[in-house]
């Protein structure tokens, strides 16, 4: 069963992303940044692993596989209007959500300051249709639900951030989680959908297939845009934090 849908439209001037691996935010909320982007928004990515475990071409050396994938995330984001791409260099499918990880979540939020932030619901293991959500993803969610509360709002958690590199607290007013079962918000991105399929082309080493896969995107857009009454649409599970 869906939870109760929020009617209430974001058009924020900040939104920052946040992702464990290059291609996760394009899956995820693309056509959202294209929209968002164009009504004026600035919007930022942070991809907190390397990558270099996302391949079966047995030739390619991890090293090679995290200066692709880095590329390919770069001309996505060019793509879309994102204007700036934060990485953190951990090791692909090992992320925890450790202190040090929090921080640097931290430290993007409180240098770009967003409205919203999105990121994977780190409580969602598997959903019924069969997809089983990474353990970086979870890692990376968890991580950042924690960074923007209670950690990028608290002057006192990771006081070397403001002693060392003069960054403020922060209050994020609204997480965007991406759920495969449950959504109460979606963003309209039926003006943006061929925007997010030529983003998500731009990750060549992750999908050979774009054409099936552009399909298969393609039809999740329209799903979520048909419960929405729209012709495309990226649907998500929506808090807005009480200030
Ligand atoms: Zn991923």
């Amino acid at each position: 069963m869906q939870p109760e849908q929020n009617a209430q439209i974001l058009h924020p001037k900040v939104v920052l992303g946040v992702a464990a691996h290059p291609d996760d935010l394009e899956f995820g909320i693309s056509g959202t940044i294209a929209t968002w982007v164009k009504e004026g928004a600035k919007a930022y990515y942070l991809i907190l692993t390397n990558g270099n475990k996302g391949s079966d071409d047995r030739s390619k050396t991890p090293e090679e596989l995290t200066a692709t994938r880095r590329a390919e995330q770069e001309a996505a984001a060019k793509i879309l209007g994102v204007e700036k791409v934060f990485f953190c260099n951990y090791d692909d499918g090992t992320l925890e959500p450790t202190p040090e990880v929090k921080r640097d979540v931290v430290r993007i939020i409180r240098q770009v300051k967003p409205g919203v932030v999105f990121c994977n619901d780190p409580t969602v293991v598997y959903s019924a249709s069969g997809m089983i959500n990474h353990t970086d993803h979870r890692a990376a969610g968890m991580a950042t639900i924690d960074a923007v509360y209670p950690l990028a709002r608290d002057h006192l958690s990771f006081p070397e951030l403001y002693k060392d590199e003069h960054l403020e607290p922060h209050k994020v007013k609204t997480i965007l989680l991406n759920n495969f079962d449950k959504q109460n918000y979606a963003v309209d991105i039926s003006d943006e959908i061929e925007t997010k399929i030529k983003a998500l082309a731009a990750h060549a080493s992750q999908i050979p297939d774009m054409e099936s896969r552009g399909e298969m995107v393609r039809q999740w857009a329209a799903r979520a845009g048909r419960l929405h009454g729209c012709a495309y649409a990226e649907g998500f599970l929506r808090l807005d934090i009480p200030i």
